[in-house]
C-alpha cells in the first residue's frame, strides 16, 4: 500500500544507526502516519477480516476495527498533540471506548502501553519496549498464550523480530516485524482456538486463519510502509 511518508520520523545518523538515549526517535508525524495507514488498511481489508471472523467467530472483526480506526482518525484530527506518545495513547483510549468486541480493549491496551512508554523516551529501543509492554498488557487482559490461535500468535514473533532488528534502525525493525507477524498469522490456520469466541467451536476452529492475528499482520505491515 502506498502511504505518504511522514514529514519527520526517525532521527538517526546518515549511517543508519539508531538514535541514542534522549535523542528524539519516533515523532508525532510518524505516529500519525502509521495510524492513518492502519486505518486505510483496515478499510481495504475489512471484508476479508469479517469473512475470517464469520468462519470461526461472529463475523464482526472487520466492522469492529473499521469503526475503531475511523474513530481514531477523527479523534486525532481534532487532537493537537506534538509527541508520538500522546498520539498513540489517544489512539489506544479511542479504540477501548469505540470498539465493542474483544479486539477493542486488547488493541487499545497495546497502543496505550506503547504511547505511555514513548512519552518518556521516543527512541527505537523505547518503541520496541512499548510494543513489549503492550503485548504484556494484552496477555494480562486476555490470558492467551502463544498457540491459542489469537492475535498473540502474530504479536509475539513480530515483537521479538522488532527487538532483534532494533540495532539496524526503525525501518529494518518494522520490516522484520511485519514479516514475522504475517508468518505468525498464517501459522494460526491449523490451530484449534483456546481463547475468544473461536474456542467455542473446538476442533472446528482448525483450518481457518485467526482474524485478530490477521489484523495484527496488517498493523505491522502499515508500520513497515510508513518507516
Ligand atoms: P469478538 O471476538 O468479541 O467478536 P473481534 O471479532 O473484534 O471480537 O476480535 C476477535 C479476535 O480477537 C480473535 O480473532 C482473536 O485474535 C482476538 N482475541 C479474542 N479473545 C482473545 C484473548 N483472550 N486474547 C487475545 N486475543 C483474543
Ligand atoms: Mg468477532
Amino acid at each position: 500500500m502506498d502511504a505518504t511518508p511522514p514529514s519527520g520520523g526517525l532521527t538517526s545518523g546518515s549511517d543508519g544507526t539508531p538514535p541514542s538515549g534522549g535523542v528524539p526517535g519516533v515523532d508525532a508525524a510518524l505516529a500519525r502516519a502509521w495510524v492513518a495507514a492502519v486505518a486505510a488498511s483496515v478499510t481495504a481489508h475489512a471484508a476479508e477480516l469479517t469473512d475470517l471472523d464469520a468462519a470461526i467467530g461472529d463475523g464482526d472483526h472487520g466492522v469492529n476495527l473499521r469503526r475503531g480506526f475511523d474513530a481514531v482518525v477523527a479523534a486525532l484530527a481534532a487532537f493537537d498533540a506534538d509527541t508520538a506518545g500522546a498520539v498513540l495513547t489517544k489512539t489506544g483510549t479511542t479504540l477501548v471506548s469505540k470498539v465493542g468486541g474483544a479486539s477493542g480493549p486488547l488493541y487499545g491496551s497495546l497502543f496505550r502501553a506503547l504511547g505511555k512508554t514513548l512519552s518518556d523516551d521516543s527512541s527505537v529501543t523505547a518503541f520496541g519496549a512499548g510494543l513489549r509492554a503492550g503485548l504484556d498488557a494484552i496477555v494480562r487482559l486476555g490470558k492467551a498464550e502463544p498457540g491459542d490461535k489469537t492475535m498473540v500468535d502474530a504479536l509475539t514473533p513480530a515483537i521479538a523480530a522488532f527487538e532483534a532488528a532494533t540495532p539496524s534502525g526503525l525501518a529494518a525493525a518494522a520490516t522484520a516485524a511485519a514479516t514475522a507477524a504475517a508468518d505468525g498469522a498464517a501459522a494460526t490456520t491449523p490451530l484449534q482456538a483456546r481463547k475468544g469466541r473461536a474456542s467455542y467451536l473446538g476442533e472446528r476452529s482448525a483450518g481457518h486463519q485467526d482474524p485478530g492475528a490477521t489484523s495484527t499482520a496488517l498493523i505491522f505491515a502499515a508500520l513497515a510502509d510508513v518507516t
